[in-house]
């Protein structure tokens, strides 16, 4: 169920992240004015000059498309989500501060896609900021996609296609333009609309002549012809690098009597500046300076209507160049006169072949070569003696005893006394490790041969030291002589509930003191009956040990134990166990590679008897056992030890 919410809460978060950060990247001006805007609302107006603020809107916006993605794909799970809590903690009472004052009307979370109220916007982010929440809080429930392996294909990618985009887009125009001077809308229609009372978002729409004061608004919009409108909300930061085009153009439209004016919302001075150095002879007109930032996103712009249509926008750096052959044409006739033919859909379709297809054939293409990589490796063991037993040689075979809560310290002394002879007289071919109660391990560690039979705990606490009644640390466990610890067993986790994260804490203090590690894993009964015993396993790991470096871990013994199988007396057919056994060995070569994985002892736990562990015992990556009941005595024990001289 944890993992459902989890993974819900991912996606819900992946989705608005993506969204959220690309239309934003998208129009990096437009990104740039409400930073500007929310900087003037809380007076720090004066903090940031114009070019550090575009720099602020590339990278924030980029950071959350990059930050959604990896969410979507589960990659650097950990850090990707504390950093989605930060930006949400930080959010969520920044919104609420807009929501209660208003000193700005649209947050501008979707930039111009969609606008939200300043409620809506804090509400929405009170969702995110659980959704937040819940994956930083367990992170590691959120499945994956990619491999690790592969992972860096989709950072790399990701970060260069929103950069991309987004430098496009200040380069030319925005690459979705959701603002109310898109192209394709009517100018007259709407503004006639909006005068006869209706509230639309051209209310502030004005044209004033600068020569004699005259409102030419209705003039402009219901010229049947083309109009060239030059925008610049403000002349004096214009980009002057194309003046010549700019009057190259405007020498065009006088000769075919097409109006051309310059709008902008610059002073008188700085009109008769720009008039002195480009010499300038188009008129020029005041109107908003808001109304010119939203009608195009570049300075100087322009933008060209036909019939009060918005027909073509260029940015400064992508003015149409007419040409002499095209000199004497009219716009009918040249395509700078025609309405682009790339339209929305068009461009989705452009969008999803650039980045979502890669993507898409990225995981099938990781997934494909997981899945295969495993088979091979199934198949190459199986089909070939030869590299079976050399990777059965590589790896220490371990038989290995769990008391659990059994037997006073005189009957756990005489037992191992017992085992101890039988052993000396009779050398295993393997690893003999016993793990005791904590009372008992002083007193075997002096009689014991430990270059016989190991001795470890069966637990430890995941403190280092202090005020823990009844708890037994690392460090004393160590001190008793024992040399190994199992951690993880099905029963702490059940009846102690022991989390991966307390279990994290207990690996990382075991081997602070040179204590070896058993790491136990396995599934319940119904997990393996709705088949998801896979899922678990690598869970377990993930949330425990795969935090290790490889040099630790390659210290950790692993015991893979269903529960359904611990002293039940039923066992897991040897094909049972290999399939499993196999797949963990799997999923540590994902993390680690396959030198550490061919390197590491995996054994199998639950109810296992001198009668079936020689057919266990048998399998490639099965390398000995984890003996409950049938350790405490040492005939039964020893029977299990004998599977590996047969
Ligand atoms: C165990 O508890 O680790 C175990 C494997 O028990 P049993 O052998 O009794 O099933």
């Amino acid at each position: 169920m944890r993992k459902i919410l989890v993974n819900i809460a991912r996606m819900v978060l992946a989705i608005t992240f993506i969204l959220s950060g690309f239309v934003k990247a998208v129009d990096p001006l437009g990104t740039q004015y409400k930073i500007s805007d929310y900087l003037e609302a809380m007076n720090m107006g004066s903090l940031l000059p114009d070019w550090a603020a575009l720099g602020a809107s590339v990278l924030l916006s980029a950071a959350e498309f990059c930050l959604g993605v990896f969410l979507l794909f589960a990659i650097q799970r950990r850090l990707t989500s504390r950093l989605i809590l930060l930006m949400m903690a930080v959010m969520t009472p920044l919104t609420l501060w807009l929501a209660l004052t208003n000193p700005i009307s649209d947050c501008g979370c979707f930039g111009d896609a969609v606008v939200l109220t300043n409620w809506q916007t804090f509400l929405k982010n009170v969702v995110l900021l659980v959704c937040a929440v819940a994956v930083a809080r367990w992170p590691k429930k959120m499945f994956r996609f990619v491999s690790e392996s592969n992972q860096w294909i989709v950072i790399n990618y990701t970060v260069l296609f929103i950069l991309g985009i987004a430098m496009w887009s200040l380069y030319y125009l925005p690459t979705f333009d959701f603002r109310p001077y898109h192209i394709g809308t009517d100018l007259r229609g709407q503004w006639q609309r909006t005068m006869e009372g209706e509230d639309l978002p051209y209310a502030d729409l004005f044209i004033e002549r600068t020569d004699d004061g005259e409102d030419i608004t209705e003039q402009v919009l219901a010229d049947t012809s083309y109009v060239f409108l030059l925008v610049s909300p403000y002349l004096e930061q214009a980009d002057d690098s194309r003046l010549d085009l700019i009057n190259e153009l405007y020498e065009y439209a006088h000769e075919h009597s097409y109006q051309f004016y310059c709008l902008t919302a610059s002073t008188e001075k700085d009109i008769n500046r720009w008039r002195e150095m480009t010499g300038a002879e188009y008129p020029f007109c005041l109107t908003d300076g808001i109304v010119l930032k939203t009608v195009i996103r570049s300075n100087p712009g322009l933008v060209l209507l036909k019939d009060g249509t918005v027909i073509r926008k260029w940015s400064h750096n992508d003015l149409p160049e007419i040409g002499e052959e095209n000199a004497t044409k009219p716009l009918e006739e040249l395509d700078e006169g025609k309405m682009p033919t790339t339209r929305v859909p068009q461009k989705i379709l452009t969008l999803f072949l650039w980045f979502v297809l890669p993507l898409t054939l990225l995981v099938l293409a990781d997934r494909t070569w997981m899945w295969s990589r495993w088979l091979r490796r199934k198949n190459r063991i199986y089909n070939n003696p030869k590299i079976k037993k050399e990777k059965e040689k590589m790896r220490k075979k371990i038989v290995a005893g769990n008391w659990k809560m059994n037997m006073n310290l005189q009957d756990g002394i005489a037992l191992a006394k017992e085992l101890n002879e039988t052993l000396k007289a009779d050398k295993p071919n393997c690893g003999v490790v016993i793990c005791t109660p904590f009372i008992h391990l002083a007193s075997i560690a002096q009689f014991l041969d430990q270059d016989i039979i190991g001795l470890g705990a069966e637990n430890c606490a995941d403190k280092e030291k202090g005020a823990f009644t009844g708890e037994v640390s690392a460090e004393m466990v160590k001190s008793t002589g024992a040399q190994y610890v199992i951690l993880g067993h099905s029963e702490r986790r059940e009846y102690y509930k022991e989390t991966p994260e307390i279990l994290k804490e207990k690996v990382l203090l075991a081997q602070k003191n040179d204590l070896k590690v058993i790491f136990c894993i396995g599934e319940s009964l119904e997990e393996r009956e709705a088949g998801k015993q896979n899922e678990v396993v690598k869970a377990e790991l993930e949330g425990s040990v795969f935090n290790l470096s490889e040099e630790d871990f390659r210290k950790i013994v692993i015991a893979y134990e269903p529960i359904w199988a611990i002293g039940t007396g039923k066992t897991a057919t040897a094909e049972q166990a290999e399939e499993i056994h196999a797949y963990i060995r799997s999923i540590i070569a994902e993390k680690y590679g396959q030198a550490v994985a061919d390197d590491t002892t995996i054994l199998y736990g639950g109810s296992c008897k001198a009668s079936n562990a020689p057919e266990l015992f048998a399998k490639p990556d099965i390398d000995g056992g984890l003996i409950g009941g049938a350790s405490l005595k040492a005939a039964d024990f020893k029977g299990i030890i004998d599977a590996w001289k047969k």
